[in-house]
């Protein structure tokens, strides 16, 4: 970035904190050459993730859909909102980390999958019996089986 001052290239960021719309980063910044301090707005890019679904089209990344699955998984089971949350929460992260820009449904399942199964047994099979397309009910009573065994 350079400096509105003297035009050196040598600037350094010494704060960044949210502004106050929150779509955007402002950024106190030093001059190493003149020493005079500006402040920047950048705006905050939002990370353009998209899905591959299983049919090989695409579809932007959206929060809500793997919200309402776990949602549907955890009906009537001994769960709270904040802890779908969290959940939720941590999928993304591990999601974004990754820093691919295309992801496919199968590994958002796997990672949802992977998450439900410490926090609510019932809940992991019925996720996993759609994402996984259990075939028959002998498939759903092994993997049932295999939590509580655990
Ligand atoms: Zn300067």
């Amino acid at each position: 970035m350079k400096c509105p001052f003297c035009g050196n290239d040598d600037t350094r960021v010494i704060d960044s904190r949210p502004a106050d719309d929150n779509t955007s980063i402002r950024r106190r910044r030093l001059c190493d050459s003149c020493k005079k301090r500006f402040t920047t707005y950048e705006k905050v890019e939002t990370i353009p993730l998209v899905v591959i679904k299983k049919d090989d089209s695409r579809e932007q990344y959206d929060r809500s859909k793997i919200e309402a699955g776990v949602l549907r998984a955890c009906h009537k089971r001994p769960v709270s909102i904040n802890q779908i949350n969290q959940l939720v929460d941590e999928v993304e992260t591990e999601l974004f980390n990754r820093e691919e820009k295309e992801i496919p449904t199968s590994l958002i399942g796997e990672v949802v999958m992977d998450k439900l199964k410490d926090l609510e047994a019932v809940a992991y099979v019925r996720f996993a019996s759609v994402y996984r397309e259990f075939k028959d009910v002998n498939t759903f009573m092994n993997e049932l089986k295999k939590i509580l065994d655990r």
